[in-house]
């Protein structure tokens, strides 16, 4: 192809950045009509008691702006969540919760709020692929450190080796994506280590997936620890949690100073979250049963599809959390990953996700992320299809 003109120049400020995998993966499901188990969102809906109280907030009159950091009732209600789920009561949630357009916003206003040109990023591969860009934009750079081969867990003497004085944040995401990895309370406390001994760093904790953590592990939220949480900004999915990743509705916690940054961000990249939905989401969240049933729901899912899959040649990575589960497909075929997703959607019609473009070096360890937030009927669709190859 020859190489796009623009008048006037354009010079890009994400050169090396292409359309994201989920995009790509999700059209090609679509063109070749695949089971498309790659993007990552269910396709059961939503809870049809949630919607009837946005439709009622709807008719209420709640049509106009929300406060930029959302509305009073919904960050109460998310307080009383996070001493529930965390043990962690806000001294002011006025100060330290504000509601974004999806977890994506939070990321982004956190990531601005924090690098300054120069900064370095500490990124652990495989990464969800939101982060390198959004750190690329503030002018700042990603050291990328990769996670244990074995087991997806962080090599926390190779961090603590990357640390340098211009390294201000340092980004983790559990339950996590892609692998199904969880960060456990050892994990926890190596990071404390880290922040004691380096004054300068912040942390970013994505933790969409809080909800979907199997096998009776508990999720390490930053939030849990009083001396981490003092230097974190933690990060939430209500399209996760209750099914509606359409809804790109999203939160961030993080202390009163830094809070005052991310708002300041905030309120010019969307200024406020769309009302009658943070209405309805406050009422339901006054019942804990809506999101503490979550883990005995995906873990079943999990179990479902591992039990279809096993007459198959794919051979699945533990997954510990997310509705996301590893395959290797070593025993198939010594196709590069990319060429494998490529050619499972064309020629078998179901699309899963290559794991090679979540690290810098494209590390390929012939894994495919397959998504199984989905109906048993889909899931034993595809795995009839999987079987035979
Ligand atoms: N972080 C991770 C790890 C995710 O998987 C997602 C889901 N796409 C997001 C952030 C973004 O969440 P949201 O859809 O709420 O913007
Ligand atoms: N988080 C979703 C996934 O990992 C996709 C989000 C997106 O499409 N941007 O599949």
């Amino acid at each position: 192809m020859p190489e796009q003109t623009y008048k006037p120049a354009l010079k890009s400020k994400l050169p090396e950045i292409e359309t994201s995998i989920f995009t790509v993966m999700s059209k090609m499901a679509a063109e070749h009509n695949a089971i498309n188990l790659s993007q990552g969102f269910p396709d059961f809906p939503v809870s049809g008691e949630l919607i009837d109280r946005i439709h009622y907030y709807m008719k209420q009159g709640y049509n106009q702006y929300a406060p930029t950091p959302g509305m009073p009732a919904l960050v109460k209600a998310i307080a009383q969540k996070l001493e529930r789920c965390f043990g962690f009561s806000p001294q002011d949630p006025a100060r330290e919760i504000t509601l974004t357009a999806g977890a994506t916003e939070a990321l982004f206003c956190v990531i601005a709020a924090l690098v300054h040109k120069g900064d370095e990023v500490i990124v652990l591969d495989p990464a969800y692929d939101a982060y390198v860009p959004t750190i690329a934009l503030q002018g700042g750079n990603s050291a990328r450190i990769p996670l244990k081969q074995e087991n997806f867990r962080p090599d926390w003497e190779a961090i603590e080796k990357a640390v340098k004085p211009e390294t201000k944040l340092i980004i983790l995401n559990t339950p996590h994506n892609p692998t199904g990895a969880i960060l456990k309370e050892e994990d926890l406390k190596e990071l404390q280590k880290l922040l004691q001994k380096h004054e300068q760093l912040w942390v970013l904790s994505d933790e969409v997936y809080e909800h979907i953590t199997f096998d009776g592990e508990r999720h390490e939220s930053v939030l849990r620890y009083p001396e981490i949480r003092k230097r974190a900004a933690a990060v939430f999915s209500f399209g996760k949690t209750f099914h509606a990743t359409g809804w790109k509705t999203g939160y961030v916690v993080a202390p009163p100073s830094l809070m005052k940054e991310i708002r300041n961000i905030h309120q010019f990249v969307t200024f406020a979250v769309h009302t009658p939905t943070q209405m309805g989401l406050a009422d339901y969240l006054q019942e804990p049963a809506h999101y503490e049933q979550l883990p005995r729901f995906y873990q079943q899912k999990r179990d479902i599809f591992a039990r279809l899959m096993e007459g198959s040649r794919f051979r699945p990575v533990p997954s510990s959390g997310t509705y996301f589960q590893l395959y290797s497909y070593a025993d198939i075929s010594d196709k590069p990953d990319t060429e494998m997703a490529g050619w499972l959607t064309k020629e078998y019609g179901v699309a899963a996700i290559p794991v090679s473009v979540f690290y810098e070096s494209k590390r390929d360890q012939q894994l495919l992320r397959f998504c199984f937030a989905k109906n048993e009927e889909t899931l034993k669709q595809a795995a009839e299809i999987l079987c035979k190859i």
